[in-house]
């Protein structure tokens, strides 16, 4: 047609770029909060900070109705398997924010008892360092994730998920094998992955 210049009137995009920025802008949090960094969390989504601003007011405490996980405090080896499954209930596709240097690595907590980093157990996406971090950290922590998900492929998120559940089935047929609880399976797999230098079970 005679008159149209066509870039005025067509816009041209990667099918990745325009849902990830669907994804970004639409984050739900599911807080995991077992110590005082939740604190800070709930700062964070009062008035005075409102993190409503970047579309992730609508907070929900069922995994089935969120895909961001916000880890904020220390976790012990027992609540490792509920974490994993936690995560693996969550709708996908799903990230991990690790808040505070409990969650992150153990932190001062160097006992047998506590996890030494929940990355072992769950991908993490995001590390927010502190003690406690302030709620402008944890919201620097988030919009550091939404720069992470504008340059990540739909395809790459999924592969990550599912390495994930691939753990979760080595998991059971563990379970299956041994006769072992679940965190005495979780516990074994963090120690063998630890004696292979790999660290992570997933
Ligand atoms: S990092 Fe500090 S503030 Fe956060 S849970 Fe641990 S001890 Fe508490």
């Amino acid at each position: 047609m005679a008159g149209i210049n066509l870039d005025d009137t067509v816009m041209t995009t990667r099918l990745d770029a325009v849902v990830n920025w669907a994804r970004k802008n639409s984050l739900w949090p599911l807080p995991f909060g077992t110590a005082c960094c939740a604190i800070e969390f709930m700062s964070m989504m009062a008035s005075r900070y409102d993190f409503s601003r970047f579309g992730a007011e609508a907070l929900r405490f069922s995994p089935r109705q969120s895909d961001m996980l916000l880890v904020l405090g220390t976790i012990t080896n027992k609540q490792a398997p509920i974490l994993r499954q936690v995560y693996a209930q969550m709708a996908e596709p799903k990230w991990v924010v690790s808040v505070g240097v409990c969650a992150s690595s153990g932190g001062m907590y160097r006992t047998y008892a506590t996890l030494q980093g929940i990355d072992r157990v769950v991908p993490v996406d995001v590390y927010v360092p502190g003690c406690p971090p302030r709620p402008e950290s944890i919201i620097f922590g988030a919009m550091q994730l939404q720069k992470k998900i504008e340059k990540e492929t739909l395809q790459g998120r999924r592969e990550h998920i599912e390495q994930f559940y691939a753990s979760m089935d080595r998991q059971e047929q563990l379970q299956l094998e041994r006769g072992l609880t679940n965190h005495q399976v979780v516990r074994e797999m963090v120690l063998a992955a630890g004696q292979n230098g790999e660290q992570k079970i997933w």
